[in-house]
């Protein structure tokens, strides 16, 4: 980078309305027809978009729910996930991987996390594994796939079912070693997404999606859902009101067709970001196995807050995506876990700070970006 940038210039970490102004009129006029057909629950775009998401993530079957929470939970419900049973997990992410365990009466164990990708330490599940365990749920963090490869066997070799938290993986793909490519979703028993507006395929409220390639829980899924109805007012298991709202899914369908798009821009950003953040900075690790399709672009550095402060001053947008670990969190000391049980996620705490990566970001806010964080550690060390 040659230009120093001296003059203040605001760089939000998301920017939705860029993205809206390119698609709107597609939008707008897709909402009128939905307003027009008055079939807000159950219209045809629902399984349009079912039928999109299950092709662009190579699976066979997608189901579309409410949200990336309900995801979870309809995911935990068809695979009989309760009461006594466990399901490992990591401490490192959004809180709903926990919560939605939890909620269904089931316990969630935690295993530490890899210091340079922060997903789930392969290392250390089978440790982890009791009688009681049902599943693994790996999430794909930031955009990047866990280590399914060794996820998938464990899972075998312990009758395993894989509940990937997929939330913020819409897209990435995982190379196997035998040169095999798949897409997040199409890597465990069920798959799980969130639409959820900030997320790389977001929505305009609460929407999310489970993909599987199993034909009954597929229709389990369905069921469920629809409050366990097989048909009207038949109901075979006591499932919940978990559908998605037939204008989420006509706007999804829209804005799929340039997540493709969206990726490649987030990725070139990413590329500039590392080659001309200063080589001292831990930025994201990426190996050949996951490419990432960077839901966030991540640093982790040593005096996180001062940058957090600093770049904030800068106006320049930022976030700490997660500041503190799932077993730290009061609502889960019953679990009892204390600090220091999973030290790789503790320090990811104390040390993640997020920076815009979206899309449209313009060369100015990203060499401004650089600029600043380059400047802060010179001056830091
Ligand atoms: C966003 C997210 C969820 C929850 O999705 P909602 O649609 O907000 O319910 C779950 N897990 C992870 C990792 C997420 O990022």
């Amino acid at each position: 980078m040659t230009k120093k940038s001296t003059t203040l210039i605001k760089v939000p970490l998301l920017d939705l309305d860029r993205q809206y102004k390119s698609i709107q009129t597609e939008v707008k006029e897709t909402l009128l027809n939905i307003f027009d057909s008055k079939q807000f629950i159950n219209g045809p775009q629902v399984s349009e978009l079912e039928n999109q998401i299950a092709t662009y993530t190579g699976s066979q079957y997608a189901i579309g729910v409410s949200s990336g929470s309900d995801a979870l939970i309809v995911a935990m419900m068809a695979l009989d996930i309760g009461q006594d049973d466990e399901v490992i997990t990591t401490p490192f992410s959004f809180f709903a991987t926990a919560g939605c365990i939890a909620r269904l009466g089931a316990k969630p164990v935690f295993c530490d996390i890899e210091p340079n990708t922060f997903n789930i330490d392969i290392s250390q599940i089978e440790s982890k594994i009791t009688s009681k365990t049902k599943a693994i749920m790996p999430v794909h963090l930031f955009g990047q796939c866990a280590n399914m490869e060794e996820i998938q066997k464990i899972a075998k070799k312990h009758n395993l079912a894989i509940i990937e938290d997929a939330a913020q993986a819409l897209g990435a793909t995982y190379n196997f070693s035998d040169g095999n490519t798949k897409k997040a979703g199409n890597l465990g028993t069920i798959g799980c997404f969130s639409f959820f507006p900030s997320k790389n395929l977001g929505a305009c409220g609460d929407a999310g999606i489970v993909t599987t390639n199993d034909k009954e829980l597929a229709e389990k899924i369905k069921c469920l859902r629809m409050h366990g109805e097989t048909q009207r007012y038949h109901h075979k298991y006591v499932g919940g009101n978990f559908r998605l709202d037939t204008i989420q899914a006509a706007v999804l369908s829209i804005k799929l067709t340039y997540l493709d798009d969206q990726h490649k821009g987030r990725q070139s950003n990413a590329s500039f970001y590392n080659k001309n953040l200063l080589e001292s900075i831990q930025k994201p690790y990426i190996n050949s196995q996951s490419p990432s399709i960077y839901n966030q672009y991540t640093l982790k550095i040593p005096n996180r807050d001062s940058l957090k402060e600093y770049l904030s001053n800068q106006q320049i947008g930022n976030n700490i995506y997660y500041p503190i670990p799932l077993h730290l969190q009061e609502c889960f000391q019953y679990l009892g876990y204390t600090q220091g049980d999973f030290p790789e996620a503790e320090t990811a705490a104390k040390q993640v700070l997020s920076i815009p990566i979206f899309t449209e970001l313009t060369q100015e806010e990203l060499e401004y970006t650089c600029h600043h964080i380059n400047q802060f550690v010179k001056d830091e060390y």
